[in-house]
């Protein structure tokens, strides 16, 4: 089995993301095969538990309150309404359940306490439990690690320098303490970007420099194309190709072997040939149902034709480790503990952040 490497230089990946294509394919099925049977794929079910109002400014997000979007913005689901959604989805082929809500950060109290009675029913439903939230502390992984929480996703988006082009109003450090910070617990990583953002190749090797040398690596990591929402900042973007996805997905895959590469944001616009290759380059886990958070994705009846079709079969739970105990709230050993957190606030602004800010004005 190849070493996993944690020194990768951007040099490198970017000398192997412009690799020939049929050789780059080679080489990523090649590793891919010697780490992962390459006709299974990983089923996850996103579902946003909390959907619009952020005060963040990420500049692809139509959820940030301050881009005029016509998202419609709701309060924290039930845990029984997520229940009946984990059961639909674990019926349809999902072995995961990734529960997303627009914060900027965590806050302990009765939504925090709601979400960990979310974490504690999925896992009693025999599924693995993912959650994005925002940034966490240390005190907070450790309560949803105990609530029986598999896996925590915050993305790094980009490289460090091109993150700045696209965020503002927290940094790439916060990002990477959050990483650190689930790290102190038992909970696995999720941490990928998104590419079709106006950024180069070399921001795509950069940022897979700063997820190669996390050791551990992220157990999953998901390469996301922009979906460009109109009224966001990033509205007019080129849609990215499929050379680019396959190119990002095969460097992934060689230069976190282990990882699950995570075909995300973007399915819609990709055919079945360009997903298959995609699967052929190293990409073994998607996102099914038919929302991603706020934007469209393919039909799970559509997904489940393309496995038939292409051979493919959805990974069953807890493969890649066991199934975390929940413990129940009375019986937890941490306590809320009503941390104000110093997250950063950069002071930098972004012109078109600006320019957006001015057209909403207009509109109103
Ligand atoms: S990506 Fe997350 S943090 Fe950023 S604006 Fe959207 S919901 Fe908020």
């Amino acid at each position: 089995m190849s070493e996993t490497r944690h020194n990768w230089t951007k040099e490198e990946i970017l000398e192997i993301y412009n690799t020939p294509l049929m050789e780059l394919l080679y080489n990523a099925a090649t590793i891919h095969r010697k780490h992962h049977d390459p006709n299974t794929v990983q089923v996850s079910t996103l579902l946003s538990i909390k959907t619009g109002g952020c005060p963040e400014d990420c500049g692809y997000c139509p959820q940030a309150a301050r881009y005029h979007t016509d998202i419609e913005g709701n309060d924290l689901m039930t845990v029984q309404h997520v229940k009946a959604q984990a059961l639909r989805a674990k019926s349809s082929g999902s072995s995961r359940v990734c529960m997303g809500a627009a914060w900027r950060n965590v806050k302990d109290g009765e939504e925090f306490d709601q979400v960990l009675e979310m974490v504690r029913t999925i896992n009693k439903l025999d599924m693995e439990v993912c959650c994005t939230l925002g940034m966490i502390t240390e005190n907070q992984a450790q309560r949803l690690a105990e609530a029986g929480l598999y896996a925590y996703n915050h993305n790094l988006d980009s490289s460090e320098e091109y993150y700045k082009e696209v965020i503002s109003t927290r940094g790439y450090e916060d990002r990477l303490e959050t990483i650190d910070n689930v790290r102190k617990t038992n909970v696995t990583v999720c941490s990928g970007g998104i590419i079709g953002m106006g950024e180069k190749a070399e921001d795509r090797a950069g940022m897979l420099v700063a997820l190669s040398t996390l050791n551990p690596q992220p157990e999953s990591v998901p390469i996301n194309a922009l979906v460009a929402v109109e009224g966001t900042p990033l509205e007019d973007q080129t849609p990215v190709s499929i050379w680019d996805m396959v190119r990002m997905v095969a460097t992934t895959r060689i230069v976190i072997p282990e990882t699950q590469v995570r075909l995300s944001a973007g399915r819609t616009e990709m055919t079945r040939e360009g997903q298959a290759m995609c699967f052929f380059a190293g990409a073994n886990s998607i996102f099914a149902g038919d929302k991603l958070l706020t934007t469209p994705n393919p039909d799970v009846t559509k997904d489940m034709e393309m496995f038939k079709l292409l051979g493919l079969n959805p990974q069953k739970p807890f493969i890649k480790k066991m199934q975390p105990e929940s413990i129940e709230a009375e019986n937890s050993q941490y306590q809320p503990l009503g941390e104000k957190p110093k997250w950063s606030r950069p002071e930098h602004t972004i012109e078109r952040n600006l320019e957006a800010k001015e057209k909403a004005k207009a509109i109103k």
